[in-house]
């Protein structure tokens, strides 16, 4: 295991630090998509965060809830306002939530010294303030004067430096929530010491994105299998037609060394037999199968094809564990989507350990109603993504680990976690 994957493991949890009675500051991830109205479109991440709240609850706990929603760019944006989650979130609960009127200041101070135990009061969108994304030590201070404790329970920003994600936790005694515990947990199953054999699925646009996730991983696992838009990286490397499909023209060599790579190790590498071509990425594209590797000139690869599907969904049959990132086509434009549903209506019938990562891959899989057949579906892309790739994610070093010693140094903090050494020991 990478020195860095350790780095990530046993953070202390919000069950671990005293809360009851306190002002418990929860980093939640509540950006969620909105319909045209301005309301809750889905609420997963909401859904998500609500273990974390109901616990911090029963510990009669003060609960102060902070999120960003949208790009508002360090400017107040009305239609980023976060009122619709608020209401959202009262609904889940069953009890009144507070929206305050900023993230920080003197009104939201006395809002939060007012907030009764048990109570729940939602700060106004972080993003509206610049120093959030620049992680202003200022700004991180003015969060942590509203509190007592802060919990990080947003995996889906985890791999930022924010002053809401990192920054604040030099100045509380912190720990995570339950969220990133769950997704801490499930995701060291397929970076430590996972079942074997141990298959890998990649897809998505570009072999760029997941180069240093198949790096981490290549001593752990027995194959790969390779769809998507990086598979024809793969076979142009060969000198294989792509016809006019996505290609990595830099990054050639870069799935030339992934084959030599692979072959060196002993790990079978998979790429498709057949395709799915159309005139263009497009709904009601002219589109026909193809039966052997390779795209025909004027035609774009748009899925894996059939027989691809079936070598695909045999391979995994024999896994212990499955790790996928990547959609094997473009799954948001049906009828492209069948390489990748097929694949995950067979992940989902299997007894092995079956984790989805990346954004796009998690919401496939959700809109084929698959999430709960899986071992875990990651509410984190980019974070997901980074962690498997061994990184350190700043917004889950910054909390001390379960041993009480200090967080390993932050490449992006800063800080130099100073706060965490005063709370160790928790
Ligand atoms: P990633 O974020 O790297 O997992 O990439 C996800 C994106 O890859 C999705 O938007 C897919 O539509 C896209 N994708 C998958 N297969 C293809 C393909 N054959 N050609 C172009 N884009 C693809």
């Amino acid at each position: 295991m990478s020195g860095s994957s350790a780095g990530n493991r046993g953070r202390v949890t919000i069950k671990e630090i005293p809360i009851r009675g306190k002002r418990v500051l929860i980093r939640v991830d509540f950006n969620v998509p909105l319909n045209a109205d301005g309301q809750v479109a889905d609420d997963t991440r909401i859904r998500a965060s609500l273990p974390t709240i109901r616990y911090a609850l029963t510990q009669e706990a003060a609960v102060i809830l902070m999120s960003h929603l949208g790009r508002p760019d360090g400017k107040t944006v009305e239609k980023y306002r976060l009122k619709p989650v608020a209401e959202r979130l009262g609904e889940l609960l069953n009890r009144p939530v507070t929206m305050a009127p900023d993230c920080v200041g003197p009104e939201v101070e006395q809002l939060a010294d007012n907030l009764k135990p048990g109570s729940i009061l939602l700060l106004e969108n972080l993003r509206f303030h610049a120093e959030e994304e620049a992680n202003g030590a200022q700004f991180a201070q003015a969060l942590a004067k509203i509190a007592d404790i802060y919990v990080n329970d947003a995996f889906g920003t985890a791999h930022r430096a924010h002053a809401s994600t990192e920054g604040v936790a030099h100045d509380l005694p912190s720990a995570v929530g339950f969220l990133i515990q769950k997704e801490m947990e499930a995701l060291n199953q397929v970076l430590i010491s996972p079942k074997r054999p141990y298959w890998l699925i990649l897809g998505g646009a570009k072999v760029s994105d997941k180069i240093q996730l198949i790096d981490n991983l290549l001593d752990k696992i027995d194959g790969i299998l390779i769809g998507g838009g990086m598979q024809y990286t793969f076979f142009a490397s060969q000198g294989i037609p792509i016809g006019k499909s996505i290609l990595e023209k830099a990054h050639l060599g870069t799935a030339r060394n992934v084959l030599a790579k692979a072959k060196e190790r002993k790990i079978e590498l998979r790429l498709p037999l057949d395709h799915i071509v159309a005139t263009a990425v497009e709904a009601g594209a002219q589109w026909k199968a193809t039966d052997r590797p390779g795209v025909p000139e004027g035609w774009e690869g748009v899925d894996i094809g059939p027989k691809t599907i079936a070598l695909f969904q045999k391979t995994v049959q024999g896994a212990a564990t499955v790790l996928w990132n990547g959609p094997l086509g473009v799954a948001e434009i049906p009828p492209f989507d069948q390489g990748t549903r097929g694949v995950a209506e067979t992940l989902a019938g299997l007894k092995a350990t079956t984790v989805v990562g990346g954004g796009d891959t998690a919401a496939a899989v959700t809109k084929f109603k698959l999430a709960d057949k899986m071992t875990h579906v990651s509410t984190g892309g980019g974070a997901s993504l980074e962690y498997l790739e061994g990184k350190l994610l700043p917004g889950i070093s910054v909390i001390p680990e379960k041993s009480g010693s200090l967080p390993s140094p932050l490449p992006a903090a800063g800080r130099g976690g100073q706060g965490a050494a005063e709370f160790r020991g928790f």
